[in-house]
C-alpha cells in the first residue's frame, strides 16, 4: 500500500501509522497538529517509509496532491472531543464537512480506494439495546452546536457512500464507538484518560450528570487491524461498519473501576452537565454497538477488557507524565 493516513498524528491515527509501517507499507501521515502530537509518532521518525507532513485537510491542493501519489486513503482527521466541539463550533463544522469532501473527492479522483472515519455519535439519542448500523439517528436541534458533531459526521458518510457507488471505489465507513487507548489525551473531553489522569493525580474524579449514564469502550488496538482488513476485502459495495468493545459499564462504574485499578484516594465528585458543558447540553444516555456485520465481514471479535484497556492507558500515563485535566483546562 501507498497509505495517505490523514489525522495519522493523532490518537487512533498514530496506531494505524505504526500498524501500517509494521506491515510493510508506505504512509503519508497528514495532520494539522491541532489535537495531534508529534510525541505520537516519534517511534516511526527516520523511517524511510514513513513520512509526516503537517496541513490541513481544509488545504484542497495539498489534499489532492497527496493523495494523487497513493493508492488507499484513511480519512481520520476531525475536529473530535465534546470540548472541542462545544467552544469551537464554526471551525470544527468545517473541517468535518469540508475536510471530508476535499479527501474523498480526491480519492475518487485519483482512484485510491478509501475508508472515511465515522462515530457512533451519528446514532445520536437512539439508546437502544445495541445499534445496528441501519438503526435510526435521532438527533436534538440544529441550533443546538452539541449536536454539530453527529450532523457532519453524518453528511461525511453520505458523501463516502455517494462517492463510493458513482465511482465503483472501495470504500468503508467505520463508525467508532468510544474507541480508547494509549496516547488518547483528555484534553479535548474523552472520559477514560481523564479520570486516569485525575486519579494519578489525586485529584477528585468528575464524573458529569449522575453517572449512570452507559458506554461500551473498545481497544485502539481491537479496531485498527479490522480497520485495514475491511478496506483490503470490501463486500463490494459501500457500507457503514460498527467497530468497539463489548463490555458495557456506567460513568460512575468507570470511575471505581479507574480507582481501583490506579489505587488512587481520590473521591468521585458528580458534576452537572451545565457546569461540564454549558446550559441544555444533552448526553447520550446509552451507546452500545452490535458488531455483528464487522463480525460476519472479517470475524472481527475484541480481545481487550475494559480492565486491560484501563491499564494500558495507566501505565502510558505513568510513563508519560501528561498533565490531569485540572491542569490543562
Ligand atoms: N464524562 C464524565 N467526566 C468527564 C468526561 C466525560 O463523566 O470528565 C462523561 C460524558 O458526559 C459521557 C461519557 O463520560 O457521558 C463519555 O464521554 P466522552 O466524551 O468520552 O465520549 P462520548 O460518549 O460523550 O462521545
Amino acid at each position: 500500500m501507498q497509505a495517505v493516513v490523514t489525522g495519522g498524528a493523532g490518537f487512533i491515527g498514530s496506531h494505524l501509522c505504526d500498524y501500517l509501517i509494521a506491515h510493510g507499507h508506505e504512509v503519508v501521515a497528514l495532520d494539522d497538529m491541532s489535537t495531534g502530537s508529534e510525541d505520537n509518532l516519534q517511534q516511526l521518525v527516520g523511517n524511510p517509509s514513513f513520512e509526516l507532513v503537517k496541513g490541513s485537510i481544509l488545504d484542497k491542493e495539498l489534499v489532492n496532491d497527496l493523495i494523487s501519489g497513493s493508492d488507499t486513503v484513511f480519512h481520520l482527521a476531525a475536529a473530535v472531543g465534546v470540548h472541542t466541539i462545544v467552544d469551537n463550533p464554526l471551525s470544527s463544522l468545517r473541517t468535518n464537512l469540508h475536510g471530508t469532501e476535499n479527501v474523498v473527492e480526491a480519492a475518487a479522483e485519483h482512484g485510491a480506494r478509501y475508508m472515511v472515519a465515522s462515530t457512533s455519535e451519528v446514532y445520536g439519542k437512539n439508546d437502544s439495546d445495541g445499534l445496528t448500523e441501519n438503526a435510526d439517528r435521532i438527533l436534538g436541534s440544529p441550533l443546538k452546536s452539541r449536536w454539530s458533531y453527529a450532523a457532519a459526521k453524518g453528511l461525511d458518510e453520505l458523501v463516502a457512500y455517494v462517492y463510493g457507488e458513482e465511482t465503483g471505489l472501495p470504500c468503508v465507513i467505520t463508525r467508532f464507538f468510544n474507541i480508547v487507548g494509549p496516547r488518547q489525551t483528555g484534553r479535548y473531553g474523552m472520559v477514560v484518560p481523564r479520570f486516569v489522569s485525575q486519579a494519578l493525580a489525586g485529584e477528585p474524579i468528575t464524573v458529569y450528570g449522575d453517572g449512570r449514564q452507559r458506554r461500551c469502550f473498545g481497544s485502539v488496538f481491537d479496531i485498527i487491524p479490522a480497520v485495514v482488513e475491511l478496506l483490503e476485502n470490501p463486500s463490494g459495495h459501500t457500507q457503514a461498519v460498527n467497530l468497539g468493545g463489548m463490555e458495557e459499564v456506567s460513568i460512575k462504574g468507570l470511575a471505581d473501576r479507574v480507582i481501583q485499578l490506579t489505587g488512587s484516594s481520590s473521591e468521585i465528585r458528580f458534576i452537572p452537565y451545565e457546569d461540564a458543558y454549558g446550559a441544555g447540553y444533552e448526553d447520550m444516555q446509552r451507546r452500545m454497538p452490535d458488531t455483528t456485520l464487522a463480525r460476519q465481514l472479517i470475524g472481527y471479535e475484541p480481545q481487550r477488557s475494559l480492565d486491560d484497556i484501563i491499564m494500558s492507558i495507566i501505565e502510558h500515563k505513568r510513563a508519560d507524565a501528561e498533565p490531569s485535566p485540572a491542569a490543562i483546562r
